[in-house]
């Protein structure tokens, strides 16, 4: 058998599988061919490849292995997560990867609901005079005075501060966002690649109204996407259910998938996408096959359960260093555990571990953010690395692990699958 390689997955519901350790691809993919979605395989951002010290091209090396050790031959992605510059087009360009995630949140202006009107004059004048919409174009004359008929029950237009907040909120990043978008293009010649646009990552939720902007706007450059990932109302938090108000988020959710398919069509991606059971069924009935959905830690939390159960003085010493790394490494992630819960914690306290740290929320957080000093500075009292002793006692475990990871997707993808 040749090597497999990734392909585009256009407009096919689809899921994405990172695997921090490069040992989950086998459970994976137990569950992958289940189900009607189409696996992303490699996956994996810059932030997780520097936080776990591997290459994209190891990403992609582990998943092929994969493929052709399960003798998978359904189609199958790469994505290339979370990409912010040239440099990391380049990196994931050249390691084969077919579908690029581009993050411009680091030109998302989050302060833009709260500024004053003439703060916001100010900057759509300097965007103006930079030529961000297009030389002889201003704000007002390409989208104020419009309706905008996006589906039987849902028209929208600008009012000239919603508008202005929209500008100033994402006109850099959309720019940006063409910039990426040409590097890909420039560093993939010949191949065909598919495009993710993620402002997932930004503090305050994604309205109808900025979406449209943002779809407009890719639109007016002549940026086509497979997929955007808004922020979504409600908090994603990893590795833990969806915490908000239901019927608000499917209303949002409603509009945005009715935004997707107007303006594109492309799907909807939802990122933190792991163990949001509670809302899997609402995703999967809205978005039909105009949907994405990633995970990752969610996988290494699986490989812990096989730890504690076969290896149970290995899974104490990792909780206690995680512990004590926590609140530090929480400093990127939005969590509801605290470095209070987390100081206070004893285990002779606790009754259950298994439940306690893979069951319930608090431990699940903990564990999951501190993926990265685990998998690279932890050492065992012994001195052997945690990432060797994970590693081996996986190997040693692979069917139990295989079986954990089968069941623990299975019950997304059928969730998802149920709407
Ligand atoms: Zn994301």
């Amino acid at each position: 058998m040749s090597i497999p390689k990734p392909i585009i997955l256009g407009l096919k519901k689809s899921f994405g599988f990172g695997d921090r350790l490069g040992v989950a691809g086998a459970g994976h993919l137990v569950a992958a061919s289940k189900y009607a979605f189409a696996p992303i395989l490699a996956q994996q951002s810059i932030r997780e490849l520097n936080r776990t010290q591997r290459t994209a091209e190891e990403v992609m090396e582990v998943a092929q292995t994969a493929i052709q050790d399960a003798r998978y031959t359904g189609n199958w992605g790469a994505d290339a997560d979370h990409l912010k510059t040239s440099n990391d087009v380049e990196l994931t360009s050249r390691a084969g990867y077919t579908f690029f995630t581009i993050d411009p949140s680091e030109h998302v202006r989050n302060d833009a609901d709260k500024l004053g009107e003439s703060t916001l004059r100010q900057e759509i004048h300097s965007q103006e005079k930079e030529n961000l919409y297009g030389k002889n174009n201003t704000l007002d004359s390409l989208y104020l005075d419009r309706n905008y008929h996006i589906s039987d029950t849902l028209t929208l237009s600008f009012d000239t501060e919603s508008l202005y907040r929209a500008g100033v909120k994402y006109g850099r990043a959309i720019a940006h966002v063409d910039k990426m978008a040409r590097w890909i293009g420039e560093n993939n010649p010949g191949r065909l690649t598919e495009i993710e646009v993620s402002v997932d990552e930004t503090d305050t939720p994604t309205s109808s109204l900025e979406h449209l902007f943002f779809a407009l706007e890719l639109q007016r450059r002549g940026v086509k996407v497979v997929s955007l990932a808004p922020r979504f109302t409600g908090d994603f938090e990893k590795g833990v259910d969806f915490k908000g108000n239901l019927q608000l988020f499917e209303e949002s959710l409603n509009e945005h998938a009715a935004i997707a398919k107007k303006m594109g069509p492309y799907k909807l991606s939802l990122h933190s996408g792991s163990d949001k059971f509670t809302i899997y069924p609402i995703v999967g009935r809205i978005c039909g096959e105009l949907l994405h959905v990633k995970t990752a830690g969610t996988s290494y939390l699986e490989a812990l359960r096989v730890i504690l159960r076969e290896d149970l003085p290995l899974f104490n010493e990792i909780a206690r260093y995680s512990a004590g790394r926590f609140p530090v490494d929480r400093a990127t992630y939005k969590l509801s555990v605290t470095d209070e819960d987390v100081a206070r914690l004893s285990h002779k306290n606790i009754d259950d571990l298994e439940d306690f740290y893979l069951n319930q929320d608090k431990g699940r957080q903990l564990l999951h953010v501190t993926f990265g000093s685990v998998l690279t500075d932890g050492k065992r009292a012994n001195g052997q690395t945690f990432k060797e002793a994970l590693l081996e006692n996986l190997e040693k475990h692979s069917q139990l692990h295989k079986q954990f990871l089968a069941a623990h997707f299975s019950k997304h993808l059928q969730l998802l699958s149920k709407g």
